[in-house]
């Protein structure tokens, strides 16, 4: 009997997709779902004539798979997971391959990562950015686990994903939880490049007064300079729709949004790693805060509030903005890196930062030319301590800085919210400030904790402590 080159198990959305992918690039894929009607409805539907073997168990799964097997689980994160390893486990030989390309936490595919190789299997715990369009046509791919898996999973990674130029939009990352760690911060990422075009537009449509056709025509043309992007283009194209009834529907969708929890993750792995990422962070809140609507709307009443409109010149401020959104991206990025920098620190992953870069040049929702613009201050000093130290990205913030605390102090003086763009101003002036308050918050804390402090007069490490009160 003919055998699969990979087997995939999860028939939804992603998981068909994939498949289609895999087989239109000359893989024989065999598949399969827990709910087996699945497997029918697909291989005698869309997948009808394609090279696809279609199996109604586990057992027969393993059993239509060449050895070693490379067996993808493309079903919904979490203990679903668990449940499908648990249950394939038993028709697994010493060397086989259990991919899981799912959304899933880290420190799981750390434990399963763990847990396979213990018993001489091997892992790869994968992010796969790009949703349903980028799995059929090319995803990002972001595979990290056993490192001896890579050589027999590259050719057919390689073969599906994204490109960029003739750069395959998929590298091994590192080990274990390496890269779904990324990938979480991949999504993190794409919170902030959000958050921060929903900033720029309430300030345009808000103080600006723009109008969607204006917007339309406005992010439009920010497509063509350094902000050349998806998020910027589809953000174009969205203020263009209109429904039937020839209005605007972007004004018709509730301002309540929702989230699935990769934002939260990366917050609290910036939290866990003591790493400043004050603009995803905020991102995550903003979308907490829109979608408490009744409040808001309770809160509205209360504050009657009223937003003057801008007094300056209207070009120049679109301009502004421009500037301040993309000075404010290039923290977001800086904050991102610097958490994978610190979490390969924790973990003990050789992370390449030009790769990863690289990686979400195509096929993902960040895709932008900026990625190239980080892959060059990568390729130019590998261990970069933080982004903004690149003499391109200096030399940018430097450019853009003014626009940006005139678009924070117009924001803030007539009562838009602009959390994104105004947190990371101030965290751009902490980083590079050199004397910051917390001398007193030293002595607070020595003065009620006894926690003692470091003086700038003696070297780093040597701790004193003062009776402030003079009481025994
Ligand atoms: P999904 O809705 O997340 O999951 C549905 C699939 O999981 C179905 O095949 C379902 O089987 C299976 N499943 C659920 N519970 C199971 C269990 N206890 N045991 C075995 N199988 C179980 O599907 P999806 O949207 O295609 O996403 C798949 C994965 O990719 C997720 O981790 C998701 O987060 C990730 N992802 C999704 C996107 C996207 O745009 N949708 C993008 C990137 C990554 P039944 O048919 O039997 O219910």
């Amino acid at each position: 009997m003919k055998k699969a080159d990979i087997g995939l198990i999860g028939l939804a959305v992603m998981g068909e997709n994939l498949v289609m992918n895999m087989e239109s690039r000359g893989f024989c894929v065999a598949v399969y779902n827990r709910s087996v009607s699945r497997v029918d409805q697909f291989v005698g539907g869309r997948a009808a004539g394609k090279n696809i073997i279609a199996t109604h168990s586990l057992e027969e799964l393993a059993a239509s798979v060449s050895r070693p097997r490379k067996i993808f689980l493309m079903v919904k994160a979490g203990s679903p997971v668990d449940e499908t390893i648990e249950k394939l486990l038993p028709y697994l030989e010493a060397g086989d391959i259990v991919i899981d390309g799912g959304n899933s936490h880290f420190p799981d595919t750390m434990r399963r990562c763990a847990q396979l190789e213990a018993k001489g299997l091997l892992y790869v715990g994968m992010g796969v950015s790009g949703g349903e369009e980028g799995a059929l046509k090319g995803p990002s791919i972001m595979p990290g686990g056993s490192p001896a898996a890579w050589e027999h999973v590259k050719p057919i990674l390689q073969a599906i994903c994204a490109r960029a130029g003739d750069s395959p939009c998929c590298d091994w990352v590192g080990e274990n939880g390496a890269g779904h760690f990324v990938k979480m911060v991949h999504n993190g990422i794409e919170y902030g490049d959000m958050q921060l075009i929903c900033e720029a537009y309430q300030l345009l449509r808000d103080l600006a007064g723009l109008s969607n056709d204006e917007l339309s025509a406005v992010f439009t043309e920010w497509n063509k300079t350094e902000l050349d992007s998806y998020l910027i283009e589809i953000t174009g194209s969205i203020f263009q729709y209109r429904e039937a009834n020839g209005s605007h529907l972007v004004d018709s969708i509730l301002d309540a949004a929702g989230q699935k929890g990769t934002g939260k993750w990366t917050g609290i792995a910036a939290l866990d790693e003591g790493v400043p990422l004050t603009l995803i962070g905020e991102a995550v809140f903003a979308r907490c805060l829109s979608a408490m609507k009744q409040e808001r709307t309770e809160a509205a009443e209360v504050f009657g509030r009223n937003v003057l409109p801008y007094q300056g010149d209207r070009t120049a401020f679109i301009e502004d903005v421009r500037g301040a959104l993309y000075a404010a991206k290039i923290i977001s990025y800086a904050q991102g890196f610097a958490l994978m920098r610190a979490a390969a620190g924790t973990y003990g992953w050789n992370l390449n930062y030009g790769s990863i870069a690289l990686m979400w040049r195509g096929g993902c929702i960040i895709r932008s030319a900026f990625l190239d613009r980080i892959k060059q201050a990568y390729d130019r000093r590998g261990d970069l301590a933080n982004l903004i130290l690149d003499p391109y990205f200096k030399q940018a913030l430097e450019q853009y800085l003014p626009a940006w605390r005139r678009v924070a102090a117009a924001a803030v003086s007539s009562g838009v919210p602009a959390p994104a763009m105004t947190s990371a101003l101030s965290y751009f002036d902490g980083y590079t400030c050199e004397r910051l308050p917390a001398n007193l918050l030293q002595a607070q804390r020595d003065y009620f904790g006894a926690h003692t402090y470091e003086r700038i007069d003696r070297p780093r490490g040597e701790f004193f402590h003062t009776n402030w009160t003079g009481e025994g």
